[in-house]
């Protein structure tokens, strides 16, 4: 392959203090082609030299965390992760990465106290250094509000100067990163020489951003094509490039976390959506929850300053600071007043990552029995659908005027979501369309036993037209439109 000099001519990964191309270089340069970028090259060496490659656990167990592994990729089932993990080390305590997910797939959850016991005991069975466990411990005690022995696990994993592999840099720049140590996340993603990586770019990205060095973010951020932070850097691309600071509620502080990955918002947000009190188990990372809904535009700035009245701390008064400059700003409260009668606008993040702008709607629907089934579809087309294919939907800009051909989609599914029968298909032509889709509701509200709908509409990037959602208490019943000459 061939390879940029400045690589060659790095330190040697495996830290024997020669140049990569007069020590290991030779030894490697079969396994690499051009793509491979410089954290995976040094990613291969150093766990190679380290031995890890090599090591050899009870029979099964790199097969179970193989399987864990697969289990946490998007739909994400943390349960099932959870559960191979747990035989993973039970067959072989020695397996740190074993240790560490199982911790992993509990926090996602939020049971922060068993996560740190797991976390604990995964690293007095490992009889390897586990420096994503130390940045992990960091993280977590965090959340417990316990950050003097946070700052300590920290300094811990700071200690390895060769962190074997991009996640375990990316830990530790996450732990850094909840307590604003900017600069630190510069420095140990630039020394472990695998800053290329998206992941680790992103962070570094931010911190420089942080620091006031936005020209030496704007290239690092612009090269994020990682999956669930790349819409966030290229926000910040946008930030920097039109010298504007991002939504934030600390003033001039560029966020690092993002509702992808960040659990603690998702606590909160759960949390606030049943009814608890958010503020209960974790207040420490509250404000940072906080924080991520507001960037992503998930909470408006009214709602959260009212929620966190009374509330003491310096970063609370920080954030309530931030928020009031929010509110009088008018961030977050540009659609309210056009939304049709009954209708909710909440942010829809179903389709991607991190910060989008698109919108779902939602409105209650009562069937009651003075109501004929004509007048519920009215209510649902022309109340609620048709506004908001108005505001939100390309889908009547067709080169062929109105007569393109569009399919609509049912799809009748149980209260577990699985589909009960083949969808019906209704082909026909986008002039038609509006009978058609009053005709399919007319005929479901004819025969329905359901007393109340949640509807829900939102744009589908995967057909190309919106999407309506009927959520009942036994069904649910979707409906798609897509245009057979682009999808
Ligand atoms: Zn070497």
């Amino acid at each position: 392959m061939s390879i940029d000099s400045s690589t060659l001519y790095m330190p040697c990964p495996c830290g024997s203090g020669s140049k990569f191309k007069f020590c290991c270089w030779p030894k490697y340069r079969d396994r690499f082609d051009d793509e491979t970028t410089r954290a995976q090259i040094v990613q291969t060496v150093r766990c190679s030299e380290a031995g890890i490659y090599a090591r050899e656990f009870a029979p099964g167990v790199r097969e179970l965390c193989e399987q864990g592994r697969e289990a946490l990729y998007p739909p994400c089932d943390p349960d099932k992760g959870r559960e191979l993990f747990h035989r993973a080390r039970e067959l072989d305590p020695r397996e740190t990465t074993a240790w560490n997910n199982e911790a992993l797939c509990y926090w996602l959850h939020g049971d922060v106290e068993k996560v740190c016991e797991l976390q604990l005991q995964g690293i007095e069975h490992s009889p390897y250094r586990n420096t994503f466990g130390f940045a992990s411990m960091a993280i977590y005690l965090h959340a417990l509000g316990r950050d003097d022995e946070s700052s300590e696990w920290i300094a811990r994993s700071l200690e390895d100067r060769r962190p074997i592999g991009r996640d375990v840099v990316v830990q530790v720049c996450k732990a850094l990163a909840l307590f604003r140590r900017h600069r630190e996340i510069v420095d140990y993603a630039t020394a472990s020489f695998m800053d290329d990586d998206a992941r680790v770019a992103y962070f570094k990205g931010i911190a420089l951003a942080n620091l006031g060095e936005a020209g030496r973010a704007l290239p690092i951020l612009n090269a994020v094509n990682d999956e669930a932070y790349e819409e966030i850097a290229q926000y910040y691309v946008e930030c920097i490039q039109t010298t504007s600071l991002p939504i934030s509620v600390y003033g001039d502080e560029w966020p690092y976390f993002c509702y992808a990955d960040f659990p603690p918002a998702h606590w909160f947000e759960n949390a606030l959506a049943a009814g608890r009190d958010p503020f209960e188990r974790y207040p420490n990372v509250t404000a940072d929850a906080i924080e991520v809904l507001i960037t992503e535009e998930i909470r408006k700035p009214q709602e959260m300053l009212s929620l966190i009245e009374g509330r003491e701390g310096e970063r609370m008064e920080k954030l309530r600071q931030g928020l009031k400059e929010l509110v009088e700003s008018g961030v977050g409260e540009e659609d309210a007043d056009e939304l049709p009668p009954g209708v909710t606008a909440v942010k829809d993040n179903s389709n991607g990552f991190g910060a989008n702008d698109m919108y779902k709607w939602q409105m209650k629907l009562e069937i009651k029995r003075e109501n004929t089934p004509e007048n519920d579809a009215e209510t649902v087309l022309d109340g609620f659908v048709r506004p908001y294919f108005e505001k939100y939907c390309s889908l009547g800009d067709h080169e062929d005027g109105e007569r393109f051909d569009i399919a609509l989609m049912e799809y009748i599914l149980d209260s577990d979501r699985r589909l009960t029968e083949s969808p019906i298909v209704m082909p026909g032509r986008y002039d038609q369309f509006w009978d058609m889709f009053r005709k399919a509701l007319v005929d479901l509200f004819d025969n329905c036993f359901e007393s109340e709908y949640l509807c829900e509409v939102s744009l589908d990037t995967g057909c190309g037209g919106p999407i309506l959602a009927l959520n009942g208490e036994k069904t649910v019943d979707l409906f798609m439109v897509s245009i057979p000459d682009r999808y």
